[in-house]
């Protein structure tokens, strides 16, 4: 998530805050992969070490090269395809189906995408629906319960035993 834009002027840094952990990094030129972070094509952003393996299946040395083809007029570069190795090969595949710039992670890939992870935030929506409320009426509800007395709100969650 993006916190706020850099403050030097000529340069493109920004703030972003893992989704996961929430700890800050700055991110030079989007530059993502360099500040130890990837981000999905959902905009979630997440440190490295979060990253859901996850082994891309490519089409054979075949189907990769007609897909290459499809993108080019140029016979050079066609014959260029044909010399590349099979590394190579599937960067450029995934530059032409994926857009992809070597530091972004794909869905498949994403702690959040993937429900490895799911962000509080999206806890509080999902309990709030399974109830029925509002946040607003939960917040009315919490505080007609303990009477505006945030230490005694505080002392029930804190608790571990169950009611
Ligand atoms: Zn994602």
């Amino acid at each position: 998530m993006k916190i706020r834009a850099g403050f030097v002027s000529n340069s493109s840094s920004s703030s972003y805050v893992c989704d996961v952990s929430g700890e800050a990094f700055e991110v030079h030129d989007d530059c993502f992969w360099d500040a130890g972070l990837c981000q999905c094509p959902m905009g979630h952003v997440f440190q490295k070490k979060f990253l859901v393996k996850w082994e891309r299946k490519y089409p054979s040395r075949d189907e990769m090269l007609s897909k290459l083809d499809e993108v080019t007029d140029s016979k050079r570069e066609c014959m260029e395809f044909r010399r590349l190795t099979d590394s190579q090969l599937k960067q450029k595949y995934l530059e032409i189906t994926e857009g992809y710039q070597g530091n972004n992670a794909n869905v498949n890939e994403c702690p959040i995408c993937t429900m490895t992870f799911i962000k509080d935030s999206d806890l509080i929506k999902y309990m709030l629906k399974k109830q029925g409320l509002t946040r607003e009426e939960l917040v009315v509800q919490i505080r007609a319960e303990f009477d505006n007395n945030f230490p005694a709100f505080l002392g029930w969650i804190e608790c571990t035993k169950k009611n």
